[in-house]
């Protein structure tokens, strides 16, 4: 029964790290130091010096709140750390920084039209840290209830009463409370606090008005002057939220369910107009304060000449995120023209831009990464091994090497060894194909595929 438990719990956990590990989650920053020069490894990043220290700058800017108005971009091949770096900067920019990630082909879906796409994107990276002052209520214990359901299934129920200077009040119990209270033993005579916002009940001990509680050690349980006059203190919450989330909730066809399934349709022009006032008025007062994000566009030449210029306008407004932007092409035509342009983007936005070039990795870079990330995925392998994962990668892509690791430790456990070796990365290898592979495959099979 105890191994079952166990059982469940492990698997519980597993899940939990398996959504952890994401393609960028072994960055935790720019790897800058004081004087914002790049280290060669630090925070899980590795080389790409100088982009490194470019985007350091731009992290400045934001601090000092001189970006407004500008865009970056970030120019290179694929698997150069484009994406790497834009994590990194919204890392450095702090835990509650909102970061949105796209593809600039993602807009173009048939649920809701190409600004609407790209309003959403711009409201998901601003964040909005709101101050809300909960109230802590303390009290003497009268009397508490739990009920079991009668039937054994579903949550249990049940009340407290409690006893402040002046008055009884009765709650009625949820399950976080219930949860507490069992914790925390918490029975008649004892002098707690619930915390208003959140349902936490803590036990202070016990009252003086019951003084002659033991507790069955025999040992006189701690006693609390129970409290007179000031009974409800004030304490301050902060919670962040994005511009978006308050969209969502508050518009009446959506619900805030639809934040989960993140099918949240296209958003009225009115209820952000209400959410921009309301937020605007908490900030006059005080109670709000805006946190610009960052957006990602990936692929940022899918983008069409409308898409531009409406980015182009939103970037000019008080309230915009930092729109970091990367592309592979160089000279392509500006999709909804016939024009081309650097990068396919019109040239009154690249003049907006600061570009940052990006440039492939040296062998020894790429080996850092690749155990960087064996590291993330609690993937022990060889030396061999990851010297010839690095030869692969270099023949193939970085993104290609770092699927492998996944792999070819799968691979190993089948065979129930604790170290990925040489022959597990090469089982990999022949498996799962790399672009270039698949394609010769198409190519030579093709009569096979095409009627
Ligand atoms: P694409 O143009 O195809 O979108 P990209 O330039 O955005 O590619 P990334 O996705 O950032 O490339 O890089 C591929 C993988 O390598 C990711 O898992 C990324 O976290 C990792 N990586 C890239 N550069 C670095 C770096 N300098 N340090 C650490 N990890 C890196």
């Amino acid at each position: 029964m105890a191994a079952a438990a166990a059982a469940k719990v492990q698997e519980v956990r597993e899940i939990t790290r398996i959504e952890r590990i994401g393609a960028h989650s072994h960055i935790r920053g720019l790897g800058l130091d004081d004087s914002l020069e790049a280290r060669q490894v630090s925070q899980g990043m590795v080389g790409q010096l100088s982009a490194r220290r470019a985007v350091g700058i731009v992290l400045q800017m934001v601090r000092e709140g001189r970006i407004a108005g500008r865009a970056v971009l970030l120019a290179g091949q694929p698997g150069t750390g484009k994406t790497a770096i834009a994590t990194a900067l919204a890392a450095a920019l702090g835990i509650d920084t909102p970061f949105t990630s796209m593809a600039g082909s993602e807009i173009y879906s048939l649920e809701m039209g190409k600004t609407e796409a790209l309003t959403q994107a711009i409201r998901k990276s601003i964040g909005v840290r709101i101050k809300e002052e909960s109230e802590i209520i303390e009290g003497e214990v009268v009397e508490v209830q739990i009920e079991r359901p009668a039937t054994g299934v579903g949550s249990k129920v049940g009340k407290l009463i409690l006893k402040t200077t002046d008055m009884e009040t009765v709650y009625d119990l949820g399950g976080k409370m219930i949860d507490s209270i069992m914790k925390e033993k918490v029975q008649a005579g004892d002098v707690i606090t619930i915390d208003k916002a959140t349902g936490k009940i803590s036990r202070l001990g016990r009252s003086f008005t019951r003084a002659r509680d033991y507790d069955a050690t025999g040992q006189q349980t701690r006693f609390v002057q129970c409290p007179e006059g000031e009974l409800q203190k004030r304490k301050e919450v902060v919670h962040t939220v994005t511009l978006h989330e308050i969209d969502v909730i508050n518009s009446r066809t959506h619900g805030f369910l639809a934040l989960f399934s993140g099918d949240t349709g296209e958003i009225k022009a009115e209820v952000r107009e209400q959410i921009n006032g309301k937020v605007a008025e908490w900030r006059e007062e005080g109670k709000a304060e805006i946190i610009p994000g960052v957006l990602f566009i990936d692929e940022v030449h899918m983008l069409d000449i409308e898409c531009f210029s409406f980015l182009n306008r939103a970037l000019e407004n008080e309230m915009s995120p930092i729109v970091i932007m990367a592309t592979n092409r160089g000279i392509t035509r500006i999709r909804g023209t016939n024009y081309k342009s650097p990068h396919g983007i019109p040239l009154d936005l690249l003049d907006r831009m600061i570009i940052v070039p990006t440039v492939p990795y040296n062998e020894k870079e790429l080996k850092e990464i690749l155990s960087i990330r064996c590291e993330e995925e609690d993937c022990q392998m060889s030396d061999d091994a990851l010297v010839v994962l690095t030869r692969i990668c270099t023949e193939t892509s970085l993104r290609y090497a770092i699927q492998l690791i996944t792999t070819s430790s799968l691979i190993a456990r089948k065979r129930k060894a604790v170290e990925v070796g040489v022959e597990d990365v090469k089982r990999a290898y022949t498996l799962f194909l790399d672009e270039a592979r698949s394609i010769q495959y198409l190519r030579e099979y093709q009569k096979e595929f095409m009627f």
